[in-house]
């Protein structure tokens, strides 16, 4: 018998319990008729950069134009150096391009997998006016030494939280450590919408002015156009879906983590055999947009066949990312070798993102843990756990 799959991402459980409400909300926008920069999208602005722990908001069109016209409204652009980690989603090394500024890209740490700070520190030269740290899978880098770090060296801190929303660490909120902060609510994300999405939010009033101006043709009244902007707008409908979709967002982070305990629970008899997952700095306040594991090189198993295995077994993975940032070919002009950033490298190799999502049961976890267990050769009597019936899987011959 072959059990049922195991999904990635299966947005469902979020949408049907709350379906009414949706409906009910993007129905009001169209009935209401302010579709652009409409009532609702005021209100969710509001409500978002409460919840973060900010005081300002302000929609845009998705997470890379937060970061592009988030970091130009804060006053960066050409001739300012601006660290980030290697190992991210290119959208947070695009935004960086797209401002005018000069990308400079950090190793990150082998644990974590987040911006090594001590390497960031090493990489600061004149011309460095901001860091750009970013909360990869949902925890975040430390506030403390992001704070130490930028006023030692007199630095900008911009956030990319688009994996973090309402995360915590060390008393901070994702978002609310620096000057402004890049969110993005694309489908799949922690709060994701029907579509693109995404906010700046920032502690600065003119920060977040520069921002409304820029992402509505850089006006700040109708036809007087003060800055040269852009349309980048989170559209009324989209906010008014985030909005009904926010009152759960703390339940829904609380699921991932709790699911997140019991993969960690399950995995750690695997570290004799070289499966570990990524460490976890912040406990229950990561918010695991992603539940990584590496597979390191002390693993029977290489990490490629280990995921076409689990696909056999019809668990779907994820690899977040295969290929570093430097290494991408739209960006060897930047002019960084192979070899450059080893724990980067190294992370795109061994890498795993395991199914995650709100509403992932207890034995979909256990039938992905014991695939792992399985492709690993070891039989279902000497998994530490008990497993359902429908979770066995036959033993295969490695
Ligand atoms: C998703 C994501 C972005 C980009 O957001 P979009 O809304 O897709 O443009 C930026 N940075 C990180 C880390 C992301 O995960």
């Amino acid at each position: 018998m072959i059990p049922p799959s195991v999904p990635f991402v299966d947005l469902s459980f979020q949408h049907q319990p709350i379906q009414d409400q949706l409906d009910q909300a993007m129905r009001s926008v169209i009935q209401q008729g302010d579709y652009v920069l409409g009532q609702a999208l005021k209100d969710f602005e509001a409500a978002f950069s409460q919840a973060s722990g900010v005081p300002h908001g302000v929609g845009v069109a998705c997470g890379t134009d937060a970061i592009a016209l988030g970091l130009q409204a804060c006053g960066i652009g050409a001739g300012d150096e601006v660290l980030l980690p290697a190992n991210t989603f290119v959208a947070t090394l695009i935004g960086v391009l797209r401002c005018g500024a000069t990308p400079i890209l950090v190793d990150c740490d082998p644990d974590t997998a987040l911006i090594d700070l001590d390497a960031a520190e090493k990489a600061i030269t004149p011309k460095t006016r901001a860091i750009l740290p970013v909360h990869l899978y949902g925890q975040m880098v430390s506030p403390r030494r992001l704070l130490d770090l930028a006023s030692t060296y007199d630095l900008l801190i911009f956030e990319d939280s688009a994996q973090a929303h309402l995360a915590e660490h060390e008393g901070y909120r994702a978002g609310s450590i620096g000057t402004a902060a890049a969110f993005s609510f694309y489908p799949s994300k922690n709060l994701g919408a029907f579509g693109d999405g995404g906010m700046v939010i920032t502690r600065e009033e003119i920060v977040a002015q520069t921002m409304r101006s820029l992402r509505n043709y850089g006006a700040t009244r109708k036809y007087f156009h003060t800055d040269y902007g852009t349309n980048s707008r989170l559209d009324t409908i989209q906010a008014a879906v985030l909005q009904t979709k926010l009152p759960h967002l703390h339940g829904w982070n609380g699921d991932r983590n709790r699911i997140a305990q019991r993969y960690d629970h399950l995995l750690r008899p695997l570290a004799d055999y070289g499966i570990v997952p990524i460490a976890n700095h912040s406990g229950a306040g990561h918010v695991y947009h992603l539940y990584v594991i590496r597979v390191t090189a002390a693993c029977p198993l290489e990490r490629d066949v280990l995921q076409s295995d689990l696909a056999d077994f019809g668990i779907q993975t994820g690899i977040h990312y295969p290929i570093p940032c430097h290494l991408q070919p739209a960006f060897q002009t930047l002019g960084y070798p192979a070899g450059r950033f080893p724990h980067a490298e190294r992370m795109s190799q061994e890498i795993l993102s395991l199914p995650m999502f709100p509403g992932l049961k207890d034995e979909e976890v256990d039938r992905v843990i014991q695939a792992i267990y399985t492709s690993l050769g070891i039989a279902p009597s000497q998994t530490p756990f008990p497993l359902p019936r429908s979770a066995q899987l036959p033993l295969k011959t490695v």
